[in-house]
């Protein structure tokens, strides 16, 4: 259930308004401190409650409009006039005017490989490292990462650059491990539905970034977000990466009209990873471009000194003097589309 108050209404009206509700025994959530207070009641109530609920609300003072959820997606749906949520990213942000681009290697490999590319990014604008530590493989031969000492080079990255480091947890035994690190946890595609880590990650203190499974609609996207807000922890994003169609000459199918879908029905920030989407790194800067025209709050580019030595995904990956050209493209983009890349003049 949903309760919009009056765009201005007195703080005791909105406080009348969940005592009236908690005296029910509900547990209210407010899903929009403002300028238009929107609460929100999550867990499973019955339809007699609700009735009785909503004719009690409706007449309170302040009350705009009372209504039952038509979606499942209670604490990431966007409420009426609510802004993009802000996460914050170490010294960062992502979700206000700032186009945030996260850059790096697809796994880490090498301390100084490592360490080069996060001052070249940083150099070129880059608002946060990547780099996986974890690695999930379609084979279990190939290169998995470093595991912890990636972590210590990812931290070591920061310190050099002042860059907050985004990697990937697989397991939810490891989210303390990694959180330890890591300024953003990514959930990669192929765990998105892995409950036990979505509610796992919903318990720390650290943004997620949550990337769509390669076979998974937005809204089953937007219902894995769920699962983390549910456990208390608000400062999701969203990640679009592609997913599988019988195009082959695409690795994924970026799908685009996601950016504004999720856009519309959530208000945490979209991030468009073209990387993997594209599979061949002459085509990531166009879907990066493309990605900032449609809305996106950010963007997650692999990027290594020597695409065609890394250890994973060096045919989608772009190298230092292709990123730094591309940023400069992207800064015309997002000035177009009311956003700035700090340090990148348009
Ligand atoms: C990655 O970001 O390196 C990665 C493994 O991505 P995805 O989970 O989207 O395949
Ligand atoms: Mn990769």
């Amino acid at each position: 259930m949903v309760v919009s108050m009056r765009e201005g209404c007195p703080k005791s009206q909105v406080a009348a308004v969940i005592a009236a509700m908690e005296r029910r025994g509900l547990k209210v959530r407010i899903i929009s401190p403002g300028p238009k207070v929107v609460l929100g009641v999550v867990e499973a109530v019955s339809k007699h409650l609700t009735d009785d609920l909503r004719f009690a609300l409706s007449d309170m003072p302040g009350v705009e409009e009372v209504s039952d959820f038509h979606t499942d997606w209670k604490l990431v749906w966007r409420g009426p006039e609510q802004q993009t949520s802000v996460v914050r990213m170490g010294g960062r942000s992502i979700g206000g005017p700032e186009l945030m681009v996260i850059a790096g290697p697809c796994a880490v490999e090498c301390r100084e490989n490592l360490l080069q590319t996060a001052q070249a990014v940083a150099a070129s604008g880059a608002g946060a490292i990547r780099g996986g530590a974890f690695k999930p493989r379609t084979s279990p031969y190939s290169f998995r990462g470093l595991g912890e000492e990636g972590l210590k080079y990812l931290a070591e990255a920061r310190e050099l650059t002042g860059l907050p480091v985004v990697t990937e947890v697989m397991s939810f035994h490891e989210v303390e491990l990694v959180a330890r690190y890591a300024d953003v946890l990514q959930i990669g595609a192929r765990n998105m539905q892995n409950f036990a880590l979505l509610e796992a990650a919903g318990e720390v203190d650290k943004p997620v970034l949550l990337k769509r499974g390669l076979g998974n609609t937005v809204k089953e996207l937007l219902l894995c977000a769920e699962y983390i807000l549910a456990r208390g922890n608000q400062q999701v994003m969203f990640c679009e990466r592609g997913i599988r169609t019988f195009e082959t000459e695409t690795r994924n199918t970026l799908d685009l009209a996601a950016v504004p879908i999720l856009k519309q029905n959530s208000h945490l920030p979209v991030v468009v990873d073209p990387s993997h989407a594209a599979g061949k790194r002459e085509l990531v800067p166009a879907l990066a471009l493309a990605a900032v025209a449609a809305g996106a709050d950010g963007l997650m580019i692999e990027v290594h000194p020597e695409p065609a030595k890394a250890l994973s995904d060096g045919r989608q990956t772009i190298d230092l003097p292709a990123f730094d050209d591309l940023m400069k493209r992207l800064a015309l983009v997002a000035q177009a589309v009311g956003k700035t890349i700090p340090g990148v003049n348009p």
